[in-house]
């Protein structure tokens, strides 16, 4: 699979970014293509069709199609941040029902947790659900949807109980909302600075009627079902980050033996030769940083959550140091919209910010270390 998600990055990906890039357009084609060829819902259990890969042979796919394009990655990832709920929490017909839907025809889904007015702070959210009789009424407004405007379902965390004093834990409850559902409208799209092939919006929810049957687990379950998601999606979120910072060196290292000043290549200058080197050591030690979360978490290590987080945060990190990096060694060219260089910058910082920011990550880091010290850990 890893040959055939680098094939498609090539062949497919590569030769097309820049234009998405300026565009925006959603990467219909390349999300019908991916879907054929089995490149996408690769998480999705067997019981319903799905591969049922685990967590590090889907990072090694994410990875290649990352090195293509990572707007391009994040419209194809996002539909597996949906599913991942429904595939720890769901029951067989939900499973059956909207994985199994996936798996037919080549539709995508979204994850709704962040709101205009708390996205590191989830237990902050508004999103409000009421039962009536045998439905759920739904109102709020949830943002920054990644394929918020071309789902067919969404997974979408709500507040079943208002009073404060209960805990994050009980006070939430997730659904399953079909994109069809009266009162349910996506905003405009949103213009980002980078990975602009991804679909990012505002969705609304006024009066929005959801049968029992989609609440996902139980009433009060939500909390915990959002925040498992994230333990087994950061390495993804990881691995598109060494992707991305891999093509920055190939691009920077191939630009440095061509482009010559002072009657040299600039990679006989020592100090652009050595940036290459930190971003070699940076990739590197990413990459490994990913596949150990990956590895902890399809072998249920306890280690998994918090080396989930080093990944993401570190990745991140290296791909926001190694795309700047790149721009630097192309000098002015860097700065210049023809050359690839510029356009990983601008999707490299998005890293930082989604599925918990820098600072969140390094929150989550230094809880677990807490928590190990207190019960006597090393
Ligand atoms: C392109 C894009 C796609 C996205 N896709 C999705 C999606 O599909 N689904 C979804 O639900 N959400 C999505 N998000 C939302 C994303 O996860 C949030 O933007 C992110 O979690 C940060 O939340 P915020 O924007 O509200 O920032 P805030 O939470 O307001 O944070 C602002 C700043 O304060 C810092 N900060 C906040 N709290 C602390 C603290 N306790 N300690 C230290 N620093 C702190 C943050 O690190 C940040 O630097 C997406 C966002 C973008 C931009």
């Amino acid at each position: 699979m890893h040959e055939i998600a680098q094939k498609f990055t090539r062949e497919e990906i590569i030769p097309v970014a820049a234009e998405y890039d300026r565009n925006g357009n959603y990467p219909w084609d390349i999300v019908k293509k991916a879907w054929a060829l089995g490149l996408i819902n690769h998480h999705i259990p067997q019981s319903c069709g799905g591969l049922e890969f685990g967590i590090f042979d889907g990072c090694v796919v994410s990875e290649a199609i990352a090195y293509g394009c990572t707007g391009i990655k994040t419209a194809l990832e996002a539909s597996g941040l949906a599913q991942t709920p429904v595939i720890l929490a769901g029951n067989k017909e939900q499973q059956k029902k909207y994985l199994g839907r996936l798996i037919e025809e080549p539709l995508v889904a979204a994850y709704c947790v962040t709101e205009p007015g708390a996205g590191s702070d989830v237990a902050g959210i508004k999103t409000k659900a009421v039962k009536k009789g045998k439905e759920w009424i739904i109102n709020g407004t949830k943002m920054w949807i990644t394929n918020g405007g071309v789902a067919n379902w969404y997974f979408v965390l709500t507040r079943t109980n208002s009073d404060p004093k209960v805990p994050a834990s009980k006070a939430f409850t997730a659904f399953i909302i079909d994109r069809d559902s009266d009162g349910l409208t996506p905003g405009r799209k949103e213009i980002n600075m980078g990975q602009r092939a991804s679909d990012t919006r505002m969705v609304t929810f006024e009066d929005v009627r959801v049968p029992e049957e989609n609440v996902l687990l139980k009433e009060g379950a939500g909390f915990k079902i959002a925040m498992g998601t994230f333990d087994k999606t950061r390495p993804a979120v990881a691995c598109g980050a060494v992707g991305l910072a891999q093509r920055a060196l190939d691009e920077a290292t191939k630009y440095a033996l061509e482009r010559k000043t002072f009657n040299k290549p600039i990679a006989d200058h020592q100090a652009v030769a050595f940036l290459l080197a930190d971003m070699a050591i940076g990739i590197e030690t990413a990459r490994l940083a990913w596949m150990k979360s990956a590895w902890a978490i399809d072998n249920n290590d306890p280690s998994g959550s918090m080396l989930a987080s080093i990944a993401k945060c570190y990745g991140a990190d290296v791909a926001n140091k190694c795309a700047t990096n790149a721009v630097q060694i192309f000098g002015g060219a860097g700065f210049n919209t023809e050359y690839p260089v510029e356009k990983l910058m601008r999707d490299a910082k998005i890293y930082q910010i989604y599925e918990g920011t820098a600072q969140i990550q390094r929150l989550i880091i230094s809880r677990h270390l807490f928590a190990k010290a207190k019960h006597g850990g090393s």
